[in-house]
């Protein structure tokens, strides 16, 4: 048997840290096997899923130096990658499944389901589907069919016993069915949902081993009972340990940078980076910290990864990526590194219109664009005493701007703008003064080029990131206040009716 693993994401946002650390061992697990890594599109999520996003991540898993030998860009023996390009194949395998009475179709509207859910949570009951069309007759669902009815198709869950799931990592794992829900498998518009797409594929693709994040293993029940539902032989499962912020939490952008791109252009090394990824959850045998993706190639053994869950912690990548820097290159290889960081002739075109009209010396250019090609600045609370703002109504300002800011998907200036300009109407701020603390936060400085284009250049999670380094600066907000902040927030948006 050939190993084959694969990574699976959907391109919804920025790269995650999280995708790569999955592709990560994904490709590990593989080589050591001499087996193959596959790399699928999972976008059946059509309304979130863009274009821009999945380039991003393949560009972003390229740079951390992760090849894939079949995928959407290289190909391979089971193209399509996408899987919204292969809508007929689910199609196909609902109508197989709902002919062998292993799903059903369901009727049931929004207002009824929601209904169902308001009832089973007032009741203190797990909320899940009630069975409510399970027993239409084969005569009914024809009537309902031919009257044009929107329908999905749910797949049928025992309602008594238990799942055994079987977890590299973790042994043995029982699911209660009555646990589980009757799971939508097609969607009223004829799409797959995750669950569906992902057994069908994973199966049509030759996955041997499925290796991905924690999150998945409630899923697990309902994957295995669609492999036994085809007659399929099911993958290995091996749920690995979630990366998770400092305090324990899952690792999440409103605490952490958590893309790909943040960690490029606060100038980690590919290599680094890499390396740090292979340290969570997993060591080498002789418990080296510093190591490159071909010696972690040569000593891999998932059995090594430990189920506690792993810190990503900033300043020891910090740490490690100093000793990268300080030990693997020559001063000719670091010169090229930081030419293709950050200080290249596209770089320059970027921030130059907005240089240019500013400048009467080049020498003018260093220092106005430092903080673009910085990483937190050297703020202090003094930093913000210019604006003559009262500490609360500081700190409640950046934090409003901050919610909002992570809203923004594409990261695009005209989005950019609009969202802090609603915001500082809702606020009832000229937008002159509502962006003053944001030029200290973001730019260090009132004299900036504007700060709608430095957020833009500087991108989503390094904008966020030098803004709650802001916040921390100014004391940040206490538990207390910040519930008041956060009602504060709250009614904003409603009295914008929103
Ligand atoms: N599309 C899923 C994700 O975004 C894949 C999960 C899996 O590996 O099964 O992570």
């Amino acid at each position: 048997m050939t190993v084959r693993t694969r990574i699976a994401p959907s391109p919804t946002g920025d790269p995650h840290v999280g995708t790569s650390y999955i592709a990560l061992f994904n490709l590990c697990f593989a080589r050591q096997h001499g087996g193959k890594f596959i790399l699928r599109i999972e976008d059946t999520d059509q309304v979130r899923s863009t274009a821009e996003s999945e380039a991003a991540i393949l560009e972003s898993l390229r740079w951390l130096g992760l090849e894939w030998d079949e995928g959407p860009d290289v190909g391979g023996p089971h193209a399509p990658y996408r899987q919204s390009e292969r809508g007929e194949i689910y199609r196909e395998h609902a109508d197989h499944l709902l002919e062998h009475g292993h799903a059903f179709r369901c009727f049931c509207t929004t207002e009824r389901l929601d209904a169902l859910r308001r009832e089973q949570t007032a009741a203190q009951q797990q909320p899940g589907y009630d069975g409510h069309c399970l027993g239409l007759s084969q005569a009914a669902v024809a009537a309902r069919l031919e009257a044009g009815e929107p329908y999905v198709v749910r797949m049928k869950v025992p309602r008594e016993g238990v799942c055994q799931v079987q977890d590299m990592l973790r042994g043995q794992i029982d699911f209660e069915w009555t646990q589980v829900d009757m799971q939508v498998l097609l969607k009223a518009d004829g799409m797959p949902t995750y669950h569906l797409a992902n057994v069908v594929d994973d199966h049509l693709m030759g996955i041997t081993h499925v290796l991905r994040g924690e999150e998945w293993i409630n899923s697990a029940p309902k994957h295995l009972l669609l492999y036994e539902y085809f007659g399929w032989q099911a993958p290995v499962l091996c749920h690995l340990p979630l990366l998770r912020n400092p305090d324990k939490s899952k690792l999440s952008k409103r605490k952490n940078p958590t893309s790909i791109l943040y960690y490029r252009r606060m100038g980690y090394l590919p290599e680094a980076l890499l390396n740090y990824l292979g340290r969570m959850g997993w060591s080498m045998p002789d418990e080296r910290e510093k190591f490159t993706l071909g010696e972690m190639l040569c000593h891999f053994d998932i059995m090594r990864v430990s189920l506690g869950g792993p810190v990503f912690d900033l300043d020891k990548l910090s740490w490690l990526n100093a000793l990268w820097i300080r030990e693997d290159f020559t001063l000719e290889q670091l010169a090229d590194r930081m030419i293709a960081w950050a200080y290249n002739r596209e770089n320059l075109l970027r921030v130059l219109p907005h240089l240019q009209p500013r400048m009467e010396r080049l020498s003018d250019f260093a220092p106005a664009a430092a903080y673009l090609a910085s990483g937190m600045l050297p703020l202090t609370e003094q930093s913000f005493a210019e604006l003559k703002l009262e500490r609360e109504a500081l700190t409640q300002l950046l934090q409003f701007a901050q919610w909002r800011l992570e809203g923004i998907a594409p990261w695009e200036r005209e989005a950019i703008f609009a969202a802090m300009k609603t915001l500082a109407d809702q606020m009832g701020l000229k937008i002159r003064d509502f962006l003053a603390p944001l030029f200290i936060a973001i730019a260090g400085s009132a004299a900036s080029i504007s700060v709608i284009d430095s957020m833009h250049m500087l991108g989503s999670d390094l904008s966020r990131a030098r803004i709650r380094h802001a916040l921390e600066v100014l004391g940040g907000i206490s538990k207390k206040r910040m519930k008041e902040v956060e009602k504060a927030f709250a009614a904003l948006g409603a009295a914008a009716g929103g």
